[in-house]
């Protein structure tokens, strides 16, 4: 996989994952986001288009460089719990569970 095609699953694996957080959280119903995720998800996708480190990892909630800012970090890492196992629920792609199980490792503490 190029850097790119992993930054494009990245995006698009945040944005799947925002989703269904606000629409079981926040009842958003309607296929946008509420503007408290939004505003997370524009955060995260300057983050990750800007990641320097994309070539060499897999993950941005795995990244030992704490890129997002603590504020967002703590709210990611909350859509990332909620969302992840459900979207590995309607997602059983292989590749999306090995992320998530590699991202659930580094956060099982
Ligand atoms: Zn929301």
């Amino acid at each position: 996989m190029t850097t790119e095609e992993k930054r494009q699953l990245e995006l698009v694996t945040m944005k799947k994952i925002i989703h269904i957080y606000c629409r079981k959280k926040h009842s958003h119903c309607d296929g946008t986001l509420c503007d408290a995720c939004n505003d997370v998800w524009q955060y995260a996708q300057q983050r990750i288009n800007a990641c320097p480190h994309m070539a060499h990892k897999t993950f941005c909630s795995t990244c030992k460089t704490h890129c997002y800012e603590t504020t967002y970090r703590e709210r990611i890492r909350e859509i990332m719990r909620y969302g992840g196992p459900r979207l590995l629920f309607d997602s059983p792609m292989m590749l999306l569970r090995h992320m998530f199980i590699e991202w659930k490792e580094k956060h099982a503490q």
